[in-house]
């Protein structure tokens, strides 16, 4: 139940990347044969994402993933105004406290679903707002692409990031779309790579992990899975929740359209959320407090913090289940059989006082 921080490679990536690995070894900028070959691949990757979010296969660039994407969309803006929503992952929110200014034109960065409380944010809205005034917007798609449609031109997007470990592909490969014509500065210098935009040689098995991911989720149309199956058993584990364990409350809004299918945060009154990890680790039930990437932050979120309204107790006592597309009953079964009690335990150990 926390496939929201990484998922488990799909077996057709799995042998994607195996069999790029033994046929396509070479610099794919070289200009000898086994390069252009290699060269086809990644071509073939950013058609497919181009052709799936609805942009211009010029308009992608392959990154190491969301964190470098969010870097290169922020540090384009250096000394520029930048507005970013209280949800956004650290790779935005830092990035922009280091290098945010007063120029013009102004970026907004605005995530498209949050990869904690699962929240959709109205990024049409947003998008206009920033064109009405002269600026630019950026979203992380890092956690929508695959789980809901996204399409950078309906959504009328400058930026987007995006990540492929997300989606049932490798880890530390993702990409960045720049829509043509906007300002960037490239982050990474010193290579001709991506049209001069991110030096590096080309992580080709990589790419083609990334490319055999988005195959699977177009094949599958994995967003129509997630809003039927998924969608039911995320609302199940919520009810459930909510009637069996004292002292529950949810952080994520469950209607459609609010909130991702596959992402449950809940609040456990008088119970703190790392107890309730390593409790629930220990029957081999596997969650999240909060993001892994502040994982021994004792820090309360900063996304738990600005939905709670500053409520501490909320935050320290959140845990996030997410689900995959291989999520099924037998889990949330599993799930509620030990939940209960753990709650129950640390609850009648806690100083603090159940309330109502
Ligand atoms: N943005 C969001 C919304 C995320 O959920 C994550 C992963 N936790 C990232 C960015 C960072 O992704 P990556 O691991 O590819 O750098």
């Amino acid at each position: 139940m926390d496939y929201a921080a990484t998922s488990p490679l799909l077996p057709e990536v799995l042998e994607a990347m195996r069999s790029a690995e033994l046929k396509f070894f070479a610099n794919a900028s070289a200009l000898h044969t086994p390069g252009h070959l290699a060269m086809n691949e990644i071509e073939h990757t950013r058609e497919l994402l181009a052709e799936l979010i609805g942009a211009n296969k010029d308009e992608i660039i392959f990154t190491s993933g969301a964190s470098e994407s969010n870097n290169t969309v922020i540090r384009s803006f250096e000394g520029h105004e930048i507005e970013t929503s209280p949800l956004e992952h650290h790779s935005i929110i830092e990035v922009a406290r280091i290098y945010k200014g007063h120029d013009t034109p102004k970026l907004y960065s605005y995530m498209l679903a949050n990869n904690e409380v699962g929240d959709i944010l109205p990024i049409k809205d947003i998008a206009k707002k920033a064109h009405e005034e002269g600026g630019f917007i950026h979203s992380d798609l890092t956690q929508s692409l695959g789980k809901i449609p996204v399409s950078v031109k309906e959504l009328n997007l400058d930026y987007a990031t995006f990540s492929a470990h997300k989606i049932g592909g490798p880890v530390g490969v993702g990409a960045l779309y720049v829509r043509k014509g906007v300002p960037f500065k490239p982050l990474i210098i010193g290579g001709n790579q991506e049209k001069k935009r991110r030096g590096g040689t080309y992580n080709t098995v990589g790419i083609v992990g990334f490319g055999a991911a988005l195959e699977k989720m177009k094949e599958l149309k994995s967003w129509e899975i997630y809003d039927k199956k998924v969608r039911k058993l995320r609302d199940k584990l919520a009810k459930r929740i909510l009637k069996e364990i004292p002292g529950s409350s949810l952080n994520t809004e469950l209607e459609p359209g609010k909130s991702l299918p596959n992402i449950l945060n809940a609040s456990f009154q008088a119970a703190e959320g790392e107890s309730i990890q390593l409790y629930l680790d220990a029957e081999g039930v596997i969650v999240s407090t909060g993001s892994a990437c502040a994982a021994g932050d004792i820090r309360p979120s900063h996304v738990l913090m600005a939905k709670s309204g500053g409520d501490a107790e909320i935050a320290h006592s959140s845990i996030r289940f997410s689900f995959g597309l291989d999520s099924k009953e037998a889990d949330i079964e599993k799930v509620m059989k030990v939940l209960p009690g753990i709650v129950d335990r640390l609850q009648k150990m806690s100083t603090v006082k159940m309330k109502g």
